[in-house]
């Protein structure tokens, strides 16, 4: 017989690329199906091109590239509508169909991701019976996206002007603060895409989403279980996660592991804001004058302060150069400092790292809780906020800042009492963060380990689209 095919479109971007290309992985190592990858790449983008590259090299899926599509957008379109209206357009649609005729095998199902949910229509013309979303967000920001309509209608004037947090039955109310800066504007083109994603997301035929039962159990039970919220969610929901990057061999040549090597177990806070996290001159002079009040060891992916974007990204002294005065002689030995591109699975999976300063960005955040590394949430934008609260107070993994970042420049004083509760101080509250980091990791892997939640969810949804028997 053959074997099942799924094809899975990914919108332009590597944080959309890479998410997909996991799932890929999880699907065919699991469920031991062919697993096509149509790319709708950014065309100019090296990191794509070696993303595909090295998943084609681990020889667990088919790799297609559909290259960079010309759209007209309006000219204050932000990347997000930008990447929306790209796969919503015909254009797109076209050259996917076109792609998929080539194909020597028809898919059965089609998985798209949260920003492809404009290409669901092509299923039919393509032949494929059943479509999903695959969300690689959390459970709560998907309870929020599609329970937006809903908002939509309920909620007079801006969602940032109400007094109270809004109500989403079964989940934790989100605060107009914690929703993401899409849905700030209604007025806005953005707003609408939005909006539209959460009309959309509830046509397909499921979602999976990256998280699991014990991590939001009670979010996931209101998006499936009969109730308000599952009654707008209409399609099945999967918690399949955590679906994240394996850690790779380290070169042992390697400035950061040889340094990492030398350190006492759970000594290092690893700060990183994730792919594209600036800060501003200010901030980044707090940061640092905070990490060396607070006395620990750090290891710091410095990117340049946002004040300095007019200087090549390559020059490693104009990143420097946004540093207090004698920080880098001062903390030398205690910290180290490096300005490209880290190889953050690896880093999170090292015995020395203790804690991690984040911007809090989903694939951030469960590279550090599968490996039990509590976080000092450092949001930035995006969903971002939403995921400091659920770590700070739903899941009790982390501590945050006072104040959003983006409000007020976080004092070097806040940033030390921050990093010294996760990584040393014993009152309770920061010996139950730890405690509870330790634990959040046991369940990420028993989530996966045959027969937990994940991995009954995702062999449930094989079988409903017949992947499976
Ligand atoms: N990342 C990395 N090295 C860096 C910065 C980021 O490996 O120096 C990876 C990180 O491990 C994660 C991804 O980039 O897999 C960032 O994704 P996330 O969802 O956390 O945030 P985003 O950058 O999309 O805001």
């Amino acid at each position: 017989m053959d074997q099942p095919h799924a094809l899975l479109v990914a919108s332009p971007g590597l944080g959309h690329l890479i998410p997909m290309l996991e799932l890929c992985n999880r699907l065919s190592s699991f469920l031991k199906i062919h697993v096509t990858i149509l790319a709708v790449t950014s065309g100019s983008s090296l990191a794509e091109t070696e993303a595909i590259r090295a998943a084609v090299a681990r020889g667990r899926c088919e790799v297609r590239e559909v290259p960079s599509i010309d759209i007209d957008h309006s000219p204050d379109a932000t990347v997000p509508t930008k990447i929306i209206e790209t796969m919503r357009a015909t254009k797109t649609k076209t050259t996917v169909q076109d792609a998929v005729k080539s194909l020597n095998r028809k898919p059965k199902v089609m998985i798209v991701d949260f920003f492809g949910t404009g290409l669901m229509s092509v299923a039919d013309d393509i032949g494929v019976k059943a479509t999903y979303v695959y969300v690689p967000s959390h459970a709560w920001f998907l309870a929020v996206v599609v329970y937006l309509p809903v908002l939509d209608k309920v909620v007079e004037g801006e969602y940032i002007d109400s007094k109270e947090p809004m109500k989403i039955p079964g989940c934790r109310p989100v605060g107009p603060d914690e929703l993401m800066e899409t849905m700030l504007d209604r007025s806005d083109q953005q707003y609408r895409e939005c909006l539209r994603s959460g009309e959309e997301v509830p046509m397909s035929h499921g979602v999976l989403v990256n998280t699991w039962e014990e991590l939001q159990g009670n979010t996931l039970t209101a998006l499936i279980e009969d109730g308000e919220l599952s009654r707008v969610m209409k399609a099945p929901v999967y918690g399949i996660g955590p679906i994240v990057r394996s850690s790779g061999p380290t070169e042992k040549a390697n400035s950061i592991f040889e340094w990492l090597d030398k350190q006492p177990d759970k000594s290092v806070v690893f700060v990183c804001l994730g792919s594209g996290g600036t800060l501003s001159l200010e901030q980044t002079i707090e940061l640092a004058y905070g990490l060396e009040l607070s006395g620990q060891s750090f290891l710091w992916v410095l990117r340049r302060p946002t004040s300095y974007l007019g200087a090549s990204s390559s020059d490693d002294y104009q990143v420097r150069v946004g540093l207090p005065e004698g920080f880098l002689d001062r903390t030398r030995g205690v910290g180290l400092v490096v300005t490209q591109w880290a190889p953050q699975v690896e880093i999170l999976s090292h015995g020395s790292i203790g804690g991690f300063l984040s911007h809090c960005g989903w694939s951030s955040v469960l590279e550090s809780l599968t490996k039990g590394v509590p976080i000092v949430a450092w949001p930035l934008y995006a969903e971002q906020w939403m995921n400091a609260t659920l770590l700070t107070e739903d899941i009790g993994v982390a501590v945050r800042t006072s104040e959003l970042p983006s409000k007020r420049v976080i004092g070097r004083e806040e940033v030390a009492t921050l990093v010294r509760k996760i990584m040393v101080e014993e009152d309770e509250e920061g010996q139950k963060i730890r405690t509870k980091a330790e634990e959040v990791r046991a369940s990420s892997e028993r989530a996966w380990a045959q027969g937990g939640s994940s991995y009954r969810s995702l062999f449930e949804w094989a079988k409903q689209c017949r992947l499976a028997s």
